[in-house]
This record gives C-alpha cells, structure tokens and sequence, in this order.
C-alpha cells in the first residue's frame, strides 16, 4: 500500500535527533514559554525573512489571535470586511467570523486555484479593510498584485501559509509579503511538529507584541492583564520538535518538487485530468499534489484497488458547510463548486521512492486506457 503520507517515515528519518531534542527538554526542566521556544522564534523568523516570529498553539489560532490583535490596535472592528477565497480550507474563513468580521468569499484562478487579484478588487467596498490570501495546496499566491491592491485601498492583508513553508518569488518568501503571516505545524503541514503548533510572522514590533500577550492570557507581565487574552502558547517539547524539523525542511520542499516535476512529466499526456500549473519552481512546496477530473470517485477506486491511497482537499466548500448555514446563501461560486466535485489530491510525501511515483502514474494510465 503506498500511504498518502506516512509521518513515521518522516519523522523516522530525524528520530536520533528529535529524541536528543526531546531529552534536552525534559532534563532542563522547563516546559513552556522558555529557550526552546524564544530559538524557534528566532530561527523561524531569520527562514521566513521576517523581523519576529510568535509561537502559539496552532494555525487556527495564529489566524485568529492576528485579526484579534488588529482589532485591540483599532485597526479592524466588528463589522468589517474580509476578502477570503471562497475554495480555502474553512480555518481562514473561521478565523473571521470567530472575531465579528463579515467574511467576503471570492473566486479563485482558474488555472491556479488561488485567489484572483482581479476578483478581488470587484469585491471591494466601503466596509472592506482586509484581505485574506491563503497559498493553496503549497503554491504562492501573486503577491504583488495582492499588495498593490492592499495599498491602493489602504487594506490590511494576512497571509495564510499553513500549507505553503519556505514557497517564494525571487527569494521572497511567503509571510514575509503582507502585514502578518499565518502558519501551522500540523503534523502533516510541510513543516510539522509532533503534535499541534503554529506561529505568526511579522516585520511589525507593536503587531508582534500585542500578539505575544494575546496567546499568554492577555498579559505582558505576570499577573497583570492589559488584554482579554487566550491561552495558546507553543510549548517546549513541541518548539525542540519544530527547530529539529526546520533544518531538514528545504531538503523536504526539494524532494516534493522532485515528486510533482516527475507526476507532471508523467503525467502529461493524459488529456483527461488537469494537472496543476506553476510558472517558477520556487513558488511551488507542493503540500498537496492536486489533479481535477471528471470522474474522480472512479479515479479514486481504481487507485485505491491498486494499493494506492488518494484524499480529497475538500469535499465539501466552506460556503456549503452546516456551520454557515445560510450566511452565504446570496453567493453564486460556479468555480469554487466545480472544484470541490473534481479535485484529487494524490501521494506526494517526501520519503516516497521514485518507483512508488512511476507506479501511480502508470496505474492512472492504466485506468483511463481502460
Ligand atoms: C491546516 C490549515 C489551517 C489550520 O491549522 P491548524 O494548525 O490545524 O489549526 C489554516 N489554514 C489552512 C489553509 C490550513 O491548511
């Protein structure tokens, strides 16, 4: 059976190292907020080119706890629009409704499948005081023209990297673009930790400080709370996890785009399925290899009946979901609902061997001979 992604292969690969990291932790007696912590930060912040990195408890929260920030500087409030892909995964979108803003669900690219710069811009109005771009499936989004729009409408913009570590263009990596960035440590994300954690970079100090409160109840000094604040802190047995793992990451991102170079090769002349579109590799880390076809259960059986496991991303669109019942009943997505009928994400795990990658593009030749 190929697995779709075998995280004890993964993490195998590092075992001496992230025990020696977990043991360093455990002698040191010292569980939360500590060094461990305080280098990861460091470290993550120097990988993503960004002035601060903030460690809290998971991706959801980084999302959250950065618009809440905005909301304690005054610069957002309740009521205000965000611009959010229609086709992301429903964390981006929860993480506005979660704070009393008004999510503004837009179409993506078709060829890209992340969001579109001009549909965007159609989606302004007067409430709107954010954008919310999330890099899909590990591929930058064109940040540029995101940015440009941003300063034209004086909007604020929260880049959602959970799926896309160390993706850039030119050397500009994601995170680094926008006001803030917003990651995970997810065990399966690129970049995973041995359990939950996530982080928030920023060029910006006030930004950064508010946040580090935020995620530690609200309080700057012990005891004494400026803010209504969480507990979200990323510990230190998890923080040691995430700096052995980061050393290995560009090594990981190398071997995905090995992967997905190999599956667009191979898979080129199969005129039924629609591959996925990159211009330059470097924007590419490729968290998920995604093809579109029309009969994807068929695609997804036959795979499945020979030994090799596919997942969809995501079946069902956030819009759709019971958990918005009706608030997005006025919106018409033909893009975004096509995509969720077709979408299948194959294999792509980095210690996969290249006779695991032949074998799957052959058994999908195979089915469309057939
Ligand atoms: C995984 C993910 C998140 C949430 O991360 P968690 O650590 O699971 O809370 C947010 N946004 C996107 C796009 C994701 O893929």
């Amino acid at each position: 059976m190929i697995n779709f992604l075998s995280l004890k292969s993964i993490n195998s690969q590092y075992s001496n190292e992230l025990k020696d990291a977990c043991s360093r932790v455990i002698d040191s007696g010292w569980y939360i907020m500590g060094p461990e912590l305080e280098a990861f930060e460091s470290e993550f912040a120097q990988y993503c080119g960004t002035e601060y990195a903030i460690g809290v408890a998971n991706g959801l929260d980084a999302l959250v706890l950065t618009i809440r920030a905005w909301k304690e500087l005054g610069k957002l409030n309740v009521g205000d629009e965000v611009i959010v892909p229609a086709n992301t995964y429903i964390a981006s979108i929860l993480a506005i409704s979660e704070n009393g803003l008004t999510p503004v669900l837009v179409e993506p690219d078709e060829e890209t499948l992340n969001i579109s710069p001009t549909n965007i811009r159609a989606a302004i109005t007067d409430k709107t005081k954010a954008i919310l771009p999330v890099h899909l499936y590990g591929l930058i989004c064109p940040m540029p023209q995101i940015m440009e729009i941003a300063q034209e409408f004086e909007l604020l913009v929260l880049e959602d990297c959970a799926q896309a570590h160390g993706a850039n263009m030119d050397g500009k990596k994601v995170g680094s673009w926008a006001h803030a960035g917003a990651f995970s440590f997810y065990p399966g994300k690129n970049l995973g930790a041995l359990g939950d954690a996530g982080a928030i970079v920023t060029n910006d100090n006030e930004l950064a400080n508010v946040i580090r409160a935020l995620r530690n109840y609200g309080s700057h000094r012990k005891y004494e709370n400026q803010y209504k604040g969480v507990n979200s802190r990323l510990d230190e047995i998890q923080a040691a996890m995430l700096r052995v793992k980061l050393k290995h990451l560009d090594a990981e991102t190398a071997r995905r785009q090995q992967i997905a170079a190999k599956y667009l090769i191979g898979l080129a002349t199969v005129e039924q399925i629609k591959l996925p579109t990159v211009n330059n590799q470097n924007e590419h880390v490729w968290h998920l290899f995604v093809i579109q076809t029309d009969c994807r259960q068929d695609l997804a059986d036959h795979l499945l009946n020979s030994g090799v496991q596919t997942l969809i991303h995501y079946p069902i669109a956030p819009h759709a979901q019971q958990a918005y019942a009706s608030e997005f009943d006025g919106y018409d997505l033909p893009i975004t609902e096509r995509i969720h009928s077709q979408v299948l994400s194959l294999p792509i795990d980095p210690t996969m061997s290249d006779i695991d990658v032949d074998f799957i593009i052959s058994s999908i030749k195979q089915f469309y001979k057939s």
